[in-house]
């Protein structure tokens, strides 16, 4: 689970604007230590951590397509290529993740609401294995190392 920033939440239309995220990202975000596919990507997957931590109830849409990171990502274009490898593995990373939290293409949800499902319905080394089992970032990523701890 994400810990809530000291942050102050004043801007109600900030807080109620809802990102569309790639459902395995729910648990990348979780992992992350600073590395990442360029500055630029890590710059703005910091950003998107440090808001939803600032508005943990921010709606977040879940999806298995293009998000807010992968906005800033230099493989974006691949993972967008409809049948690129890579698009059809990344993809198949989300589907994973929908298929065992049960919900569905575009669910939204809070924030806080979708990281409690992910850290209670993805908890055996099998679990984390099938979101992660290709990921080139393993090695580096705490939500990954849980597994291994
Ligand atoms: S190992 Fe890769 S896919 Fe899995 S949570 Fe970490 S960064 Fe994401
Ligand atoms: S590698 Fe693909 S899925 Fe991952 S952040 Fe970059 S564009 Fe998005």
């Amino acid at each position: 689970m994400l810990k809530k920033s000291n942050t102050s939440g004043s801007d109600s239309e900030t807080r109620s604007k809802c990102l569309k995220i790639r459902a395995h990202h729910l648990c990348c975000i979780q992992g992350f230590q600073g590395y990442g596919y360029s500055p630029v990507f890590v710059a703005n997957m910091r950003a998107v951590i440090s808001d939803i931590k600032a508005f943990p109830s921010r709606s977040l849409e879940l999806v298995s397509e293009c998000d807010v990171i992968c906005a800033s990502c230099p493989g974006k274009r691949e993972c967008t290529a409809q049948e690129s490898t890579s698009s059809r593995r990344i993809k198949s990373m989300d589907l994973v993740v929908m298929e065992k939290l049960k919900i569905k293409e575009g669910t939204v949800m809070e924030a806080d609401e979708a990281f409690s499902l992910v850290n209670s319905q993805l908890v055996n080394p099998s679990d984390i294995n099938d979101v992660c089992g290709t990921c080139k970032w393993r090695q580096k990523c705490l939500w990954y190392m849980q597994d291994e701890e």
